[in-house]
């Protein structure tokens, strides 16, 4: 007796009575609207309301007419750094004109926060992942569109795009690409030797105040994925977005393999972005195989945020286009939008447990910050390297995106004997738990320099005081 009232107590909660809330979402009450900076603090401040176990919101930072840069977090332990938990992040509206990101953002942090406890895959994903939602990095450009729209009815294709400095955020990074294509072809001798985390001197006053916000909020992450949502087109961008010459043609990173796979992700799940049969938005020749495209293929640019992001940290970001529209006026219009994407945003963040992990340790189990890990993929009897390495997290913890196959792995760091293993990205594994490929190191007499990781703090420092 006691134990059928035990079964039936845990069953909703394995979500194998429930479901409803997810078909339901957001149910027919659900005020379809543009959600201005002030509705967009209350959605955070009700999700927290709601669901106050798995949620911390935080801002990065503000604009230039002072608005904040919110961030949601949701995860099983908010506020907290899990060992060997990655982390996700969504970047909507950085173009303040283009909102279908915006909406479909607040919509999931609402979705995530109803259905955690009842639907075993979204439960999964939030203890699973560490996930953080910015849904509006522009929120002075989002605000003078939306004021076009209440006046006019419509948005001009370009009013509200830039900040209210007139500056477009999408070509404000530091311009990583220049050093690294230069270094590429011999043009001068590559910093410090590396193919990652690749750092050059900034005047910071040249950047606007939302670019260094999101530059602090890369230093004190780890993050792994990371999408940045736009409109204007339906298709997933993969990097690199700069190419070699400026002209446009297909830039490969390195790690264009999983770069596809993700981008594939996303526009898989999505009915309008993976038709092969949809119109063009702009009736011209843009034609996207798949809903996905290198983003130099498509047309060149330079500081933008997704190289910055695999040129600068160990994150790998993509940048989506929403909606042929950038301001769809019709507020009833987005939940045909939400309908759309609603599983691609999820299918996206399981990406980030592709591939392999692990943690790397001294011989008595003290993690090792910044070890570096290499990679070469398995074919046939060599391995072909992948130039692009990743570095250990604080505890020693990394993730490492790669596609199924086998790999060789090496772990360096200064003090330490190298390491070499195999780990193997069974096939079918893209978005399952990644592969555990942990380490172990013994020390050496190796003295090693200390300048490299002064200078990620240095510029930590300096962007504190600046932000301030
Ligand atoms: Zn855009």
């Amino acid at each position: 007796m006691t134990s059928i009232l035990a079964l039936l107590a845990v069953l909703p909660i394995l979500g194998l009575v429930s479901g409803e809330a997810s078909s339901d979402f957001p149910g027919p009450d659900y005020q379809w609207k543009h959600h201005s900076q002030q509705d967009l603090e209350q959605i955070l401040e009700d999700t927290k309301r709601e669901c106050p176990d798995i949620t911390k919101t935080y801002s990065v930072g503000e604009s230039v007419l002072g608005r904040k840069l919110w961030v949601i977090e949701i995860s099983d332990k908010p506020g907290e750094h899990e060992l060997g938990e990655p982390e996700f992040k969504y970047i909507g509206n950085m173009h303040g004109n283009e909102v279908v990101g915006r909406e479909v953002l607040l919509l999931l942090i609402s979705y995530l926060c109803k259905n955690y406890g009842t639907d075993p895959d979204i439960t999964w994903l939030v203890d699973n992942t560490r996930i953080h939602i910015m849904p509006t990095m522009n929120p002075d450009g989002y605000a003078e569109a939306l004021e076009e729209v209440k006046k006019t009815g419509d948005n001009k294709w370009s009013t509200g795009r830039a900040n209210a400095n007139g500056k477009d955020l999408n070509r404000d990074f530091p311009d990583l690409d220049t050093i690294y294509f230069g270094s590429r072809m011999g043009n001068f001798p590559r910093r410090h030797g590396k193919n990652n985390h690749i750092s050059m001197a900034l005047n910071l006053k040249q950047f606007q105040p939302e670019t260094l916000a999101i530059i602090s909020w890369l230093q004190e992450y780890p993050f792994s994925l990371s999408a940045n949502l736009h409109g204007g087109d339906v298709v997933a961008n993969y990097p690199f977005d700069a190419s070699h010459n400026g002209k446009a043609e297909y830039e490969a990173t390195p790690d264009d393999a999983i770069f596809k796979q993700v981008a594939l992700a996303y526009a898989r799940e999505n009915p309008v972005m993976s038709d092969p049969n949809r119109a063009s938005c702009d009736m011209g020749d843009d034609h996207f195989e798949d809903g996905v495209t290198n983003g130099a293929d498509w047309y060149p640019l330079n500081g933008g945020m997704q190289d910055y992001n695999y040129l600068h940290t160990n994150c790998f970001e993509i940048t989506v286009e929403l909606s042929c529209k950038k301001f769809p006026t019709n507020p009833s219009d987005y939940a045909k939008f939400w309908k759309e994407n609603k599983e691609s945003l999820l299918a996206y963040i399981r990406q980030a447990h592709s591939g392999i992990k692990g943690v790397i340790t001294d011989m008595d189990g003290n993690g090792i910050e910044d070890a570096i890990i290499k990679v070469s993929k398995k074919v046939g009897d060599t391995g072909e390297y992948i130039d692009h390495d990743i570095t250990t997290a604080e505890g020693g913890d990394y993730w490492r995106l790669l596609v199924p196959g086998t790999y060789y792995v090496r772990v360096e760091k200064c003090g330490f004997e190298p390491a070499y293993k195999e780990c193997v990205v069974p096939e079918g594994n893209e978005s399952e738990e990644g592969s555990d490929c942990s380490f172990q190191l013994e020390e050496n007499n190796e003295i090693c320099s200390q300048k490299e990781v002064k200078m990620e703090e240095d510029l930590l420092n300096i962007l504190s005081r600046y932000l301030q």
